[in-house]
């Protein structure tokens, strides 16, 4: 099992309120897209979520239990962003056997996990190069396996397609929609696309200048927005 919960969580900046009163329940194995302007506040909250960002104010809870202490190490969550973060000087296998080695997993555990991660993500031809002899989504793909190796119950994405070519964008959507359908995991995804957002949420959180604006399905959003904002936003070709 894996809910995440949000009670009145907080981000301030200095003088800034990033993000005010955000208020959010996720079930197991949700596909959760956190969508909205630039700015408005998407990337800080995944980034609490996450453990890479300190909450100043309200409760996180995994599982029913407060981790706002929590390392982000100790959440066992998966994280995805746009940057692909790969180790250049290291193979695909051994980029993808490193989360498994820093959780001291013995020699043939690793090598059955990191050939189980390829073979879904169908990058097993590429198991021997390095970073830079691979496509910008051959890349991504070997970013969402590391990610995906230690079996996470939570995946995080930040706009993990936005750097990528529209074809590509399109294809790596049904992939890792499929992903979700064979993990059924609980996965949080950002993105500022709206499209994106509308075709692969099981539930949608628009977010305007750190609140939530509304929290809904596609169907919810499309049909009977909140607010003009919303309307707009959704209606918006992108
Ligand atoms: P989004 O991902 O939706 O584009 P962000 O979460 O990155 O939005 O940023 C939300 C707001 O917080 C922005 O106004 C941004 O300038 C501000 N912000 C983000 N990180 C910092 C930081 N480290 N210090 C000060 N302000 C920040
Ligand atoms: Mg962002």
């Amino acid at each position: 099992m894996a809910e995440v919960r949000l009670e009145s969580i907080r981000k301030v900046y200095g003088a800034l309120e990033i993000l005010k009163d955000v208020n959010l329940d996720i079930k197991h194995g949700e596909f959760v897209v956190f969508v909205g302007p630039s700015g408005s506040g998407k990337s800080t909250l995944l980034r609490m979520i996450g453990g890479l960002e300190k909450i100043t104010g309200g409760k996180l809870l995994i599982d029913n239990k407060v981790v706002n202490q929590l390392d982000a190490a100790d959440r066992n969550l998966g994280m995805v962003f746009q940057s692909y973060a790969l180790y250049p000087h290291m193979t695909v296998r051994e980029n993808l056997a490193f989360p498994l080695r820093m959780a001291k997993l013995g020699r043939a555990q690793i090598a059955q996990k990191v050939e189980d991660a390829a073979t879904l993500l169908q990058i097993n031809h590429l198991l021997d190069r390095k970073p830079k002899q691979l496509s910008g989504g051959q890349r991504q793909r070997v970013a969402i396996g590391r990610a995906i190796v230690r079996e996470p119950q939570v995946f995080l994405f930040d706009e993990p397609l936005s750097n990528l070519d529209t074809e590509l964008r399109v294809q790596m959507r049904v992939q890792i929609a499929k992903l979700h359908r064979q993990l059924g995991n609980t996965m949080i995804y950002v993105t500022h696309d709206q499209v994106e957002a509308m075709t692969m949420a099981d539930k949608i959180v628009v977010l305007k200048n750190g609140n939530v604006e509304q929290v809904g399905t596609p169907h919810d959003l499309y049909h009977n927005p909140a607010s003009q904002f919303v309307a707009g936003f959704i209606g918006s070709p992108r």
